[in-house]
């Protein structure tokens, strides 16, 4: 059982979304909607999808990413708990064997809150240095102030794009 341990009231939250294997386009468009469905929370807007190189080994296949904006009553670890579950689905239906990601789900901030615990970092550690997750987030929050006082602009001056493209479609 998942635990749904509540917050007094709804607060904004980011995150992250990410997959490479089994229909990438798809598993993202698949984990919006079900982001939407998530008990306490709602869906408040995503950005367009983008093709991203892969981070690490080469011999993979690109990236598709987005970023969502959630507006959640969830405490942090049971949002934490429920993005695994999903992560599970996507596996279970999609892949034999343990492996690659079809799924990963990151959150990237929550509030303004800094957690630093065994399971959670928030603002995600990798935050500030990828860009298929600062462009993203631009486009959806153009003046998002970061715990601690930096702005999504200051970061995107220092995040060079890359390949990152949306998704034409
Ligand atoms: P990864 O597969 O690299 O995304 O890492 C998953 C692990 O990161 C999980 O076991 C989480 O407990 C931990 N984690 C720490 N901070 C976060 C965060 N902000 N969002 C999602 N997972 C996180």
């Amino acid at each position: 059982m998942i635990s749904t341990a509540l917050l007094t009231q709804a607060v904004d939250l980011y995150i992250g979304l990410g997959s490479n294997l089994e229909d990438p386009l798809q598993q993202v468009r698949q984990a919006l909607s079900e982001l939407a469905e998530l008990p306490h929370t709602e869906l408040i807007c995503h950005s367009q999808l983008y093709r991203s190189d892969p981070v690490g080994p080469a011999d993979q296949p690109d990236f598709i990413n987005a970023v969502a904006h959630l507006r959640s009553q969830l405490q942090p670890e049971s949002l934490l708990d429920q993005l695994q579950a999903l992560e599970q689905k996507h596996r279970r239906v999609r892949l034999q064997h343990w492996g690659p990601r079809t799924l990963d789900l990151d959150i990237l901030l929550f509030a303004d809150l800094q957690i630093h615990t065994a399971r959670l970092c928030i603002p995600h550690s990798q935050l500030s240095v990828r860009s298929f997750v600062l462009y993203p987030l631009q486009e959806i929050a153009p003046t998002l102030q970061l715990p601690g006082g930096r702005s999504i602009t200051e970061l995107i001056a220092q995040c060079d794009r890359g390949t990152l493209a949306p998704v034409q479609v």
